[in-house]
């Protein structure tokens, strides 16, 4: 039997092509790491139901499926999302050096308010890396953006990185309705 939702949010993951984002994806929904030799095209969507916070929240998950290698990123893709991860490979300079780019999309094109976690993939590759975990740590403090190093190979962080979105997008949404309940009068219950 499915649970009653509480509630529903559109996920982006974006970032450079190449950044590990369609892994991310799988890893999460299927836990386990999609391999090379499956040459099926990128699916465009995941969906998994999470418990956070004694909520069901349905994550609708939307993956860019290779536009981001024709910077075709459409406005439709943003469009509704409340929270997104923010892919770069640690290995690769390239990929955070565009991170400035796609903030900027994504905080035009989706919402001033979208929740943003950066992750620092393919973390198991440590001895290639790039770009320390201080460096990026301070460029998430600057940007108010969460921020984790993840592996889709290993899984190691990866359910982490949407459970730890959606808890602040449920937080952020519980901070607003007590603000509103605070000037109208709304009570919850439990709070009597
Ligand atoms: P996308 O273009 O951002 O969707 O990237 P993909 O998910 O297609 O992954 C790009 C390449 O990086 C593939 O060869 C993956 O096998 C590899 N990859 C993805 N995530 C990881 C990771 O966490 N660790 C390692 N070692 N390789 C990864
Ligand atoms: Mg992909």
């Amino acid at each position: 039997v499915l649970p009653l939702l509480d509630f529903l949010f559109k996920f982006l993951v974006i970032g450079n092509a190449g950044t590990g984002k369609s892994c991310l994806l799988h890893q999460f929904i299927e836990k386990r790491f999609k391999d090379d030799s499956n040459h099926t095209i990128g699916v465009e969507f995941g969906s998994k139901i999470i418990n956070v916070v004694n909520k069901y929240v349905k994550l609708q998950i939307w993956d860019t499926a290779g536009q981001e290698r024709f910077r075709s990123v459409t406005r439709s893709y943003y469009r509704g999302a409340a929270g997104a991860l923010l892919v770069y490979d640690i290995t690769s300079r390239e990929t955070y050096n565009a991170l400035t780019n796609w903030l900027t999309d994504a905080r035009m094109l989706a919402s001033q308010n979208i929740v943003i976690i950066l992750c620092g993939n393919k973390k198991d590759l440590d001895a290639d890396r790039e770009v320390t975990f201080l460096e990026a740590s301070r460029f998430a403090q600057e940007n108010e953006l969460m921020f984790l190093e993840t592996s889709a190979l290993t899984g190691e962080n990866v359910e982490e990185a949407f459970v730890q979105c959606a808890r602040k997008i449920l937080n952020k949404i519980e901070s607003e309705l007590e603000g509103k309940a605070a000037k109208g009068g709304i009570g919850f219950g439990g709070d009597q």
